[in-house]
């Protein structure tokens, strides 16, 4: 049987009855066992004709409305569907069309665009935005969503839900019921993560990292690109994946230990990719200051990639005792500067951040 709707609160099917009816009551009565339904269910995308573009969260952890605000609230139809905006391939790659920035409705030809945007070449998107994109956040915004959406492939199939928290994708009630069960357990809360406080293209990195879906030599040799090495090209001990780039990596090991130092962390072992990623939910810090430790660790995360990208790509190669200074900087700019109710120094983040922070934020 097929349900059309949508778990989101602003779906435009809300009946009174039937089973759309009685799984939303079960969303509000699981949201107060701290269960977040829309979490775990996401879109499929087939031909996208079901499914919101801005509303639904089918593409990169959650609804793009979340990820993508200030495109969001520029889109003339906020309520469009996935097949309105997905990217179509070029025929001709010959000639580039100019971006008509007079007009209200602007069609971004990918290969030209707003300055500073150096799109995928070959693919035609169909925004239509209410005015001209122009801001710095909003240039970057586009250059996050466009990477994301370059891989997107509509088919002639309708769109599905998958369940995320079970590999085989399909809902189940004995995988529901071991999802719940394992929230029993402190080590598994908060399943999705998605920090306000850092620019979208960190939590999209961490993303990718936690769904293989950054290009690791692992990764690419798996899509049956040919490499002369799928071996870590910063240490050659071991095949490059995501686990051994941001865990076991000598440079990761370095960066992890200089990390937690800094932030008066004893005690805690990073085994694994999902340790790394969930490090703030489990670390010893006060709950309202978990989250600035979080924009600490994904920021960590998008250095080690960046590193690793620079030593493999750059002419110049990048200097690994700058790292952690370059960490300090950036995460410190982000909650600054995104998190309008601190007052931090630079000084003291950058010394002892754990004693600095209950005396320089008017949290409430
Ligand atoms: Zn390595």
């Amino acid at each position: 049987m097929a349900l059309y709707g949508g778990l989101h609160d602003n779906s435009s099917l809300k009946p009174n009855s039937g089973p759309w009816y009685h799984i939303m009551k079960l969303k509000e009565e699981l949201l107060n066992s701290g269960i977040n339904l829309s979490s775990l269910f996401k879109r499929k995308i087939g031909n996208g004709q079901k499914t919101s573009f801005w509303n639904d969260n089918w593409l990169g952890g959650s609804p793009l409305c979340v990820s993508f605000p200030r495109l969001h609230r520029l889109d003339s139809n906020p309520d469009c569907f996935v097949s309105e905006r997905a990217p179509t391939v070029r025929q001709s790659t010959s000639v580039l069309a100019p971006v008509d920035l007079s007009s209200g409705t602007q069609n971004l030809l990918l290969g030209s665009g707003p300055s500073g945007f150096l799109p995928p070449p070959g693919l035609i998107f169909k925004w239509a935005w209410s005015r001209v994109l122009y801001t710095t956040h909003e240039i970057e915004e586009l250059r996050d969503i466009t990477s994301l959406l370059s891989h997107l492939n509509l088919s002639q199939e309708e769109d599905s839900w998958e369940f995320t928290m079970d590999a085989s994708r399909k809902f189940t009630v004995k995988s529901m019921n071991s999802h719940i069960t394992s929230l029993s357990y402190p080590s598994s809360l908060q399943p999705t993560r998605w920090n306000k406080a850092l620019p979208s293209k960190i939590n999209i990195n961490t993303w990718r990292a936690m769904n293989s879906r950054l290009p690791t030599r692992r990764n690419l040799a798996a899509r049956g690109i040919e490499l002369h090495s799928i071996r870590c090209p910063l240490c050659d001990e071991d095949i490059e994946t995501e686990e051994h780039i941001f865990v076991r990596c000598k440079i990761a090991l370095d960066i992890w230990r200089d990390i937690l130092k800094w932030w008066n962390i004893t005690n805690v072992h990073l085994n694994n990719l999902y340790d790394v990623i969930h490090l703030a939910d489990y670390a010893p810090i006060a709950g309202k200051f978990s989250s600035f430790f979080d924009v600490v660790v994904q920021t960590t995360i998008w250095a080690l990639w960046k590193f690793r990208n620079e030593s493999t790509f750059s002419m110049k190669r990048p200097r690994k005792d700058l790292i952690l200074s370059d960490i300090k900087l950036l995460s410190f700019t982000w909650v600054s500067s995104r998190c309008k109710k601190t007052c931090l120094n630079w000084i003291e983040w950058f010394n002892d951040p754990c004693n600095a922070l209950p005396t320089l934020c008017n949290l409430p």
